[in-house]
């Protein structure tokens, strides 16, 4: 079986920025995308903050443009989504459904997946009235009244961007004080269309054949209520897709992956990047960059195997197996 240099499990910035810079290194690169292109930042109908844009940049856009990069280079970009891996042996291998491959250097770049409330009803309306992305439904809401669920910079951008569909939206947050960050907040506090519900969750997602309300309680005083709405969008952080490597991989208390500062994992010439082992500042821009810095690593760890100077190398730790 034919070995890839590197292996990139993952097609959000992370995973395309270490695509762009391992075959730009002219290493042999395949990237496996899931089950869509993109990751979360595909999602994003704009982002603003990612440097070089100054108008701001759909983030389908800027993740349709990174894997342009990267097969530039010479990156093989699957669609194919992962199912195992085995990283107790070296070369490691990697199942997809269209079979087996083997790579000397393996970049984790899953991302995340969003966090659901876990209540009666939210399962059972998912694609009827309940959604965990704005950018993909929000059209469907045109002059209806829908509500945001949660107090981060996600709620209230999606939250604000819903504004331009529905009448009304309801941002409904457990606290009396948003977690977003200044800009937003006063951007949706400006934002007419946009009531906030303080110190609330929801209990119930409630509907027929599809979303009609929801059930809130008031958590400073108890009090239940009933809120009409033709939508609900949630926006309560994510959870690490990781799953794949429990037990082989040391992950910390919250499931993400740890990494020291070069986006080394626990087993030699296995990195992550991106949201997937984030614990400072979940953003594009450093998706991209730890990105880049596994790519980069991946290639030193390369280099070692093969007996190979590398410019700098410092490398105490051998392969697995
Ligand atoms: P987040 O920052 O973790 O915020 C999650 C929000 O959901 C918090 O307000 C939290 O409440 C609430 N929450 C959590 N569990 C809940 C539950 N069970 N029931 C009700 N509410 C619950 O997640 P995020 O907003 O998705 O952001 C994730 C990362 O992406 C952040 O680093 C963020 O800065 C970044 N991001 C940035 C942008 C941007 O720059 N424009 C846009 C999107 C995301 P509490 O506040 O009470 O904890």
């Amino acid at each position: 079986m034919e070995v890839y240099d590197v292996i990139i499990i993952g097609s959000g910035p992370a995973g395309l920025a270490a695509a762009i810079y391992a075959a730009r290194s002219e290493l042999k690169t395949l990237l496996f995308t899931g089950n869509s292109l993109g990751g979360q930042a595909a999602l994003t109908d704009e982002i603003e903050n990612y440097p070089g844009f100054p108008e701001g940049i759909a983030g389908a856009e800027l993740t349709k443009r990174m894997q342009e990069q990267a097969r530039r280079f010479g990156a093989e970009i699957q669609m194919d989504e992962v199912t195992a891996v085995n990283l107790k042996e070296h070369p490691f291998t990697v199942t997809a459904y269209g079979g087996d491959y083997k790579c000397k250097a393996l970049i984790i770049a899953t991302g995340v997946s969003p966090r659901k409330l876990d209540v009666p009803g939210e399962e059972k309306f998912i694609g009827r009235g309940v959604s965990f992305c704005a950018t993909c439904d929000g059209f469907f809401y045109k002059d209806r009244e829908v509500a945001v669920i949660g107090g981060g910079d996600s709620a209230v951008t999606e939250a604000i961007y819903l504004t331009r569909f529905a009448k009304k939206v309801y941002l409904i947050h457990r606290r009396d004080r948003l977690r977003a960050a200044p800009v937003l907040q006063t951007r949706a506090k400006q934002n007419e269309r946009i009531e906030f519900v303080w110190n609330s969750v929801v209990t119930e997602v409630v509907g027929k054949e599809a979303v009609e309300g929801l059930r809130l309680k008031n958590v400073r005083t108890g009090e239940e209520s009933f809120l009409r709405v033709d939508g609900i969008f949630v926006y309560i952080g994510q959870v690490p897709n990781t799953r794949l490597f429990e037990g082989q991989l040391e992950l910390d208390e919250r499931g993400y992956i740890v990494t020291d500062r070069a986006m080394h994992t626990s087993v030699p010439g296995v990195f992550a990047a991106g949201d997937v082992q984030e614990r400072v500042l979940a953003q594009v821009v450093t998706a991209a960059a730890t990105g880049a810095i596994a790519a980069v690593e991946a290639e030193k760890f390369i280099a070692y195997l093969e007996g190979r100077e590398y410019p700098g190398k410092e490398w105490p730790k051998a392969p697995p197996g």
